[in-house]
């Protein structure tokens, strides 16, 4: 069998090829030697150690800190097959996770071996992110490879996020092949109306699927305050589960909107809405001595990068502390992180320093990750984002 001929490669500096044999799949700019080939940004190039044997083939940038995505080992073609191959086994996974469900994460980028793209499924609809400048410049493969897997009616792309501008690379969002209309999707029973054009990042939250139904043993006959409740999410699954009434909040006009409208989807009772800001909410409601048995907060990551993980511990504190000095004895706080530079550890340390703060005595019932179609490399902390805790209040 001959082996493929590549005339672009990198050749990394003497050990920098170790964390790339341990799994991770990254090549920072200061790790390479040389450049060959004169190789563009979102080329694909060998990989190779500083002793030239090979490591494999990835994605390269050189205008990115991350000057390298590893793709494969193995002497393949990056074509057509290649991602259809890594998507097929993508969905053999989510397959077994959700047997009876249309909606799912399909792509998890790097833990799905496919560095830099996030590919939402919502029923007939595909939502599809790109972050690194190999994936931005295959997005039509990629789009030919999902409608030969999925004939799906629509496919858009959600290119909106910031992250973007570290592989200089624009800012788009819009419909890439088909049409596309609100699709009503189920999750453990509740059905939620996605915009997978206008819905946060690619239209909805899938990370906390399961989690939010971690509110069933505290919902019944409770008061439930949920902070940052995007279209509903946690809020709805507190009414469900038996609430005697829930309070949504969220500073987003449409998501406060579209709340409304998946409560009225699912004939849900006693809840309200607030469009405000969840600090100013938290210490208006404290001035008014309003009390909660269930408090859930969700807040957007506070930390976009390792420069501010101190100001965004100290935003994860005060929200933690405005809403443990609204809970009643015995309640329930419900609350995440979704900001990857911050560990589960140091997060879990700010809501304590909340609660001696709040003078109030926590008891950490349970933790939990992002959703399983979310999977994460543990060779790759960079993966990694979502917490979850659960904490009883005295
Ligand atoms: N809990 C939701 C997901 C929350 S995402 C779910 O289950 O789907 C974070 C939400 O916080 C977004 O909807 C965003 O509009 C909202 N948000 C951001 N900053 C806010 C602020 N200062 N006050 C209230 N909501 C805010």
């Amino acid at each position: 069998m001959t082996s493929i001929v590549r005339k672009k490669n990198i050749i990394l500096k003497k050990h920098e090829e170790r964390r790339l044999l341990n799994g991770h799949q990254w090549i920072f700019s200061n790790e390479i030697h040389a450049a060959n080939g004169a190789p563009k940004s979102g080329d694909i190039v060998e990989i190779l150690r500083h002793d030239m044997k090979k490591l494999g083939v990835g994605f390269y940038n050189p205008h990115s800190l991350i000057a390298a995505r590893f793709l494969t080992a193995d002497d393949e073609e990056i074509d057509f097959q290649f991602f259809e191959r890594r998507i097929r086994s993508a969905l053999a996974l989510r397959e077994k996770l959700y047997p009876k469900s249309g909606t799912f994460r399909l792509v998890n980028s790097e833990s799905d071996f496919l560095p830099g793209v996030i590919i939402d499924k919502y029923n007939e609809y595909l939502s599809i992110q790109t972050f690194s400048a190999g994936m931005d410049e295959r997005l039509t493969l990629l789009c030919d490879v999902l409608v030969s897997v999925f004939s799906p009616r629509g496919i858009v792309e959600r290119n909106e996020s910031p992250l973007r501008s570290l592989e200089q690379l624009p800012q788009r969002k819009g419909i890439l092949r088909g049409s596309v209309d609100p699709t009503i999707i189920e999750l453990n029973s509740l059905k939620f109306r996605v915009d997978v054009l206008e819905g946060q990042k690619t239209g909805f939250y899938l990370d906390q699927r399961e989690n939010r139904t971690l509110v069933r043993p505290y919902a019944k006959h409770a008061t439930v305050l949920d902070c940052f409740c995007n279209e509903g999410g946690f809020g709805m699954y507190a009414s469900h589960f038996g609430a005697k009434d829930v309070t949504c909040v969220d500073s987003s006009e449409f998501a406060i909107e579209k709340c409304k409208v998946n409560v009225m989807l699912n004939e849900l009772q006693n809840i309200s809405y607030h469009c405000a800001d969840a600090f100013q909410f938290l210490s208006s409601a404290h001035q008014q001595e309003k009390r909660y048995d269930v408090i859930i907060l969700d807040p957007p990551s506070f930390a976009k990068n390792k420069k501010t993980v101190a100001t965004a511990v100290k935003g994860y504190k005060e929200v933690n502390a405005g809403a443990l000095a609204l809970l009643n004895s015995g309640g329930i706080l419900i609350t995440a992180s979704c900001s990857h530079h911050i560990s589960e550890e140091t997060f879990l340390n700010a809501v304590q320093e909340s609660g001696v703060k709040a003078k109030r005595k926590l008891r950490l019932l349970q933790t939990a990750g992002a959703a399983p179609d979310h999977p994460t490399l543990v060779a790759m902390p960079e993966t990694k984002y979502l917490k979850l805790a659960v904490f009883s209040v005295e």
